[in-house]
């Protein structure tokens, strides 16, 4: 699966700059912040290419915020393995590296009477296994 394969299943105009967005964040391998894959990026595009570029790919559900906290938000692509499936995020402590994991069965959550869920978030943090070592 490369950039332009993912801008075609989903009916998208390739451009430079989505392009080069998902480029980026095929090739990490964690999740990137805003500045980060901005600053990654090649090409000279503007704030507003940028912003409406990346603001698509978040629409089509190509790439997904994972909120830490309030000074931390971050981004990752969607791998084939996560479409339509929930999974969690992890946050290591020591190298502040955010990832999204697969995990087996998400938590079985029971909440009470009448309340529907429409979207999980799960954020663990801990010790991740690179600085575990
Ligand atoms: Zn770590
Ligand atoms: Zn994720």
């Amino acid at each position: 699966m490369n950039a332009i394969d993912i801008l075609n299943n989903h009916y998208l105009k390739r451009t430079s700059c989505r392009e080069g967005i998902i480029e980026i964040m095929l090739n990490a391998n964690k999740a990137l912040s805003e500045t980060e894959i901005r600053d990654a990026l090649t090409g000279n595009y503007d704030r507003t290419t940028f912003y409406r570029s990346f603001k698509t790919l978040e629409e089509h559900k190509i790439i997904h915020k994972i909120v830490v906290d309030n000074l931390v938000v971050k981004y990752a692509i969607d791998k084939p393995a996560h479409q339509n499936k929930e999974h969690v995020h992890f946050c290591c402590n020591v190298c502040h590296t955010v990832q999204c994991v697969d995990t087996v069965n998400v938590l079985d959550i029971k909440l009470p009477d009448g309340y529907t869920p429409t979207e999980i978030e799960i954020l663990i943090k801990g010790t991740c296994a690179d600085c575990k070592k």
